[in-house]
Order: structure tokens, then C-alpha cells, then sequence
């Protein structure tokens, strides 16, 4: 078993008092033990503040952007160790693990090809000069500089590589340092990432601190120049927007949330035609890779009545070759869920569900005596679903079919009772429908994925989260953005108005 420790103020530094278990959730064996208790957590925000920003700030995009290179380099570099971390802490399947992880060093690595870019600024231009008077000379234009403060990352159980580095990439490049906090539950990978970092020495000293268990009071000491990003549930992104910091000194709060994200099939759709089998495919790998917990999984699958039976006999086909058991085993597609919680939540969240749907494929039923095992489970809902359909995220392999009567504005009204989510898809090669349909999923989705014969093969999945495309949600989906492209760079920075003298401006600035 390891201890972990905490990266602070330049030095591991080991917790005190009560150490949390963090286990192997296929056997349900203690692999590690964690704390953050007895930490200086004002003296890690001001080494944050004091020696990680000043030394970010004095480096152009360019620069910065070497520091990403060699940040994914070095993690790159030792990726099969962290795939078997992966897979004893994370209980994830091979193909899960790289997931996670290559989707980090590929996120560090697209940022620092847009840092690249950028070249040798250190801010960014908004927008073109706008002349104000009649003076050719008085101009106004927005400039984005990066806040002299700390940025405090705290993130979700499921992804421990990806959703650590994805925020640290956007946040370097913008010239902001770091403090990261993975979920206590799966943080031995994110604290094996760290490690790396810190043996390479890829990072200027305080660009870089990790805590691996609470916060502390660390929050209630964050100001105005200070950002918090958070990722994880609805219930836990409402306490800390309630914070001290972000209710008493406008400290900017960043919120990716739950959400129940939906799969509309158009009413053209053909059974076994190319667009027809897009659908098909991104359903099952919705409901099964990372066994379902993906802040992105379809959890809806709103179908016209003409195709419910044909879809369901297809899934149940899909749903019966999954083989679930412990990811280091020969032949298994599906690792467990995470931890004895997330279990129980899988547990109580099908029996509310089926309350008001009818389950057509799976049981809650134990998979094996031991480990976190859940199989998939699939409903289908009356009447366009009843009030947990569209609002119980079930964190597991679990998904509702939800037949409709194959109308754009049926279909909008049904995803919409979601209540905002990070990703919609939907099929069809009817540009009426498509026509009507889209601007809604655009008002109450993150990110729409429209697929069409003539992408049904080329298409990226539903819950691929790509650099370039915004991810957040509003609503319930926790109204944030990240990613984007320079788009993420912006919570990093403040946005001000500067007017004079152009001439003088632009050239004090470049
Ligand atoms: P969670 O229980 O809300 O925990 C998320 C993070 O918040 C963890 O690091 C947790 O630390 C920390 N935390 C909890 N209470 C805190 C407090 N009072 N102060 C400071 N930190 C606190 O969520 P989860 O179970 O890890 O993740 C599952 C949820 O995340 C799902 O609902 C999923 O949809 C959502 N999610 C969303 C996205 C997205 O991008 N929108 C991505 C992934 C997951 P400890 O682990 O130490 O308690």
C-alpha cells in the first residue's frame, strides 16, 4: 500500500491525523491512503500567488506553451505505469485508462500548439480598436491579462488524468498557476502524473501544487484575483458557489456539473442504415465505457415509436456481449464502478427509475461477492418519462429509452425537461426536422453532435470531449464553459477596456 502525499509550497509534504482509504475497486483491497490534514493552505495559496504567477507571467504564450509540450512529453513518456494505476485504483479497462490518460497529454499537447501560435504575446486582443471621438488618434480596444492570483482546481472521481490536465492546460497557458485537488477516491493517479512533473522538473517552481484529500480552509481565503473551477456533482457545485470567497469577494467560480444528457433519433431513421447504426454505436459505448460514469453519457434515448422495438431488441444484443469483471482479467469490456458508493447510488437510482420506466435489459443484482461490480441496465420509459427520467442522473451503465411521436417540437420539449445538460446527439437526414430541432438543443446543450449519413462514419462520439469545442452546460449541467479552444483561456484572464492614444497603446502592450 502507499501513502500519498501532498505537492505544496515546492516539497511532499505528508498529511497528518486521519488518513482515507482509497481502494482497488475490483477486489475491494486498500491500494492507498491519503490526507491533506495539517497543511498551510494559506501558505500554499500565497506560494501560488508569490513564485508560480510571477514566473508564468514573465513568459510568452510561446514559453508557456514549451511548458505544456514537456508536460505531456514526460507524462507521454511513462504512460504504461500510469494505465496500471488506472486500472487498480480506477477499476478502469485498458482501453478506459488510455481514455483518461491520453485524452490529458493530448489536451497539453493541442494547448501548446495554440500557445505556439501565439507566439510571443503575453496578452491577448479582444476584438479590433474602436475610434471614440473624432480624434483618429483616441481609440478604445479590450485586451485579456492574465489574474495575478491562484487558480484552484477541484475535480470529479472519473477522470483523475484527463480532468486534472485538461484544466491545467488552458490555465498555464493563460499564465495562471495551480492547485489542484483530484477526488480522494481515485487521486493516486493524479498524484503519479505529479510526481512525474516534479522528477522531470518540467515546471517553474509554484506553477504546480497537488492536494490529495480535503480542502481545508483553503477556499475561504480565496479573493478577487483567485479562480476556482470546479467539476463533479450538482449538490457539491452549489455548496462551494455559497463560499465564502466567491459570495464576499467575487472569486470566479467555474461549474461543470451532472447532467442527462440525450440521444435524439430522427423520425427518417431507417433501422440498420448508416446514421441509424451511429446511433447505435455511440448508445452502447455511452452506457459502457468507463462503465457509464461520464459526466457526458447518453442517460436518454428519445426514439420514434416506429423504431422503440427494433432499437431495443438491437441494445439488448449490444448490452448481452459486455463482459463485466476485473479490468486486469482476459476478455473483460467493462471494469467496475468506483467506489461502494457510486455502487449504492447505481443501486437506488435504478429502483427510483424504474418506478416510472419498465427495466428491458439488466439487474442491480451483485455481479460477484466481492468488488464494485454493476451491469448495464436499460428502461424504457411511457408517455415521454416521468419526473426521475429527466432528472436522476444515474452515475453507471444505465440509460432510458424514451419513445416519442417523432416530432421536432416533442423531441426539444423532452430533452429540454433535462433542465440543461453538456451534450445532446441526434441522427437524421431530414433537414426540416433537423432545421427545427437544432436551435433548441443548442439553447439547452453544451455541445450538439449532429450526425447525418454523410458524416454517420467520420463522426466523433457523443461523449468525446474534444479541446477545440466548448464543454459545460447550463442549467443543471452547472452553467460553465471550459475547452474551447482560446475560448478555455478566458476564466484565467481578465478582460478590461483600455482607451487612449492607439499608437502608444498597442505598442506598450504588444
Ligand atoms: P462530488 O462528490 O461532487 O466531488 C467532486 C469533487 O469535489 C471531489 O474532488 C470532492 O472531494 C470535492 N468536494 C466535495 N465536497 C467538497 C467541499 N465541501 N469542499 C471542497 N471540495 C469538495 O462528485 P464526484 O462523485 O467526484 O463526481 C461525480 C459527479 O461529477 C457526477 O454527478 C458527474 O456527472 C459529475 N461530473 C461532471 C463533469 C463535467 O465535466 N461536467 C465531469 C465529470 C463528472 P473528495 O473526493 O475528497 O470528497
Amino acid at each position: 500500500m502507499i501513502r500519498l502525499k501532498n505537492y505544496v509550497q515546492g516539497q511532499w509534504v505528508e498529511g497528518s491525523g486521519s488518513f482515507r482509504s482509497l481502494y482497488n475497486p475490483a477486489t475491494e483491497e486498500v491500494v492507498a491512503e491519503t490526507s491533506s490534514e495539517g497543511l498551510d493552505f494559506q501558505g500554499v495559496l500565497s506560494y501560488a500567488r508569490e513564485v508560480g504567477g510571477p514566473a508564468l507571467r514573465k513568459m510568452s504564450f510561446e514559453e508557456r506553451a514549451g511548458l505544456l509540450k514537456a508536460m505531456s512529453r514526460a507524462l507521454y513518456a511513462r504512460r504504461e505505469e500510469l494505465i496500471e494505476v488506472a486500472r487498480v485504483n480506477g477499476g478502469n479497462t485498458r482501453k478506459d485508462a488510455k481514455f483518461d490518460i491520453d485524452g490529458a497529454t493530448a489536451t497539453l499537447a493541442y494547448y501548446a500548439s495554440l500557445g505556439r501560435k501565439l507566439g510571443d504575446a503575453k496578452i491577448l486582443w479582444d476584438g479590433e480598436s474602436d475610434q471614440l471621438t473624432q480624434s483618429a488618434r483616441f481609440h478604445g480596444r479590450h485586451a485579456w491579462l492574465p489574474l495575478q492570483g491562484a487558480a484552484v482546481h477541484i475535480n470529479a472521481f472519473n477522470f483523475p488524468a484527463w480532468g486534472t490536465f485538461e484544466k491545467a492546460a488552458a490555465t498555464i497557458l493563460a499564465g495562471m498557476p495551480v492547485i489542484t485537488k483530484p477526488a480522494t477516491s481515485s487521486a493516486w493517479l493524479t498524484y503519479e502524473m505529479v510526481k512525474i512533473l516534479v522528477e522531470e522538473e518540467v515546471l517553474p517552481e509554484g506553477v504546480f501544487q497537488l492536494i490529495v484529500g480535503g480542502t481545508g480552509d483553503l477556499l475561504d481565503h480565496l479573493g478577487g484575483q483567485d479562480v476556482l473551477a470546479f467539476t463533479g456533482s450538482a449538490a457539491t457545485g452549489a455548496k462551494l458557489r455559497g463560499g465564502k470567497g466567491p459570495v464576499s469577494a467575487s472569486t470566479r467560480i467555474n461549474v461543470e456539473a451532472d447532467s442527462l444528457n440525450a440521444a435524439v433519433l430522427g423520425p427518417d431513421l431507417e433501422f440498420g442504415s448508416d446514421t441509424y447504426f451511429a446511433a447505435q454505436r455511440n448508445i452502447v459505448t455511452e452506457i459502457t465505457q468507463k462503465a457509464g460514469q461520464k459526466c457526458t453519457a447518453i442517460r436518454r434515448i428519445l426514439v420514434p415509436e416506429s423504431l422503440v422495438d427494433s432499437l431495443q431488441e438491437a441494445l439488448v444484443a449490444e448490452l448481452d456481449r459486455v463482459v463485466v469483471g476485473d479490468p486486469r482479467a482476459d476478455g473483460v469490456t467493462m471494469g467496475p464502478l468506483a467506489t461502494a458508493s457510486q455502487l449504492q447510488d447505481y443501486r437506488d437510482g435504478v429502483a427510483l427509475l424504474s418506478k416510472e420506466a419498465t427495466v428491458v435489459y439488466g439487474s442491480t443484482e451483485a455481479v460477484a461477492d466481492k468488488g464494485y461490480f454493476a451491469a448495464p441496465v436499460l428502461l424504457c420509459a411511457d408517455n415521454g418519462g416521468g419526473e426521475a427520467v429527466h432528472s436522476h442522473e444515474v452515475f453507471g451503465p444505465v440509460a432510458t429509452l424514451i419513445p416519442y411521436d417523432g416530432s421536432a417540437a416533442t423531441a426539444a420539449d423532452l430533452v429540454a425537461r433535462g433542465g440543461g445538460s453538456l451534450a445532446c446527439s441526434v441522427y437524421s437526414n431530414d433537414k426540416a426536422f433537423l432545421g427545427e430541432l437544432l436551435p433548441e438543443l443548442l439553447t439547452h446543450n453544451g455541445r450538439v453532435l449532429v450526425v447525418d449519413k454523410k458524416v454517420s462514419d467520420t463522426a466523433t462520439g457523443h461523449g468525446m470531449v474534444l479541446p477545440q469545442l466548448n464543454h459545460g452546460g447550463p442549467g443543471r449541467a452547472g452553467g460553465g464553459a471550459e475547452l474551447g479552444a482560446l475560448r478555455g483561456l478566458q476564466f484565467y484572464m481578465q478582460r478590461s477596456a483600455v482607451q487612449g492614444n492607439k499608437a502608444l497603446i498597442e505598442r506598450i502592450l504588444s
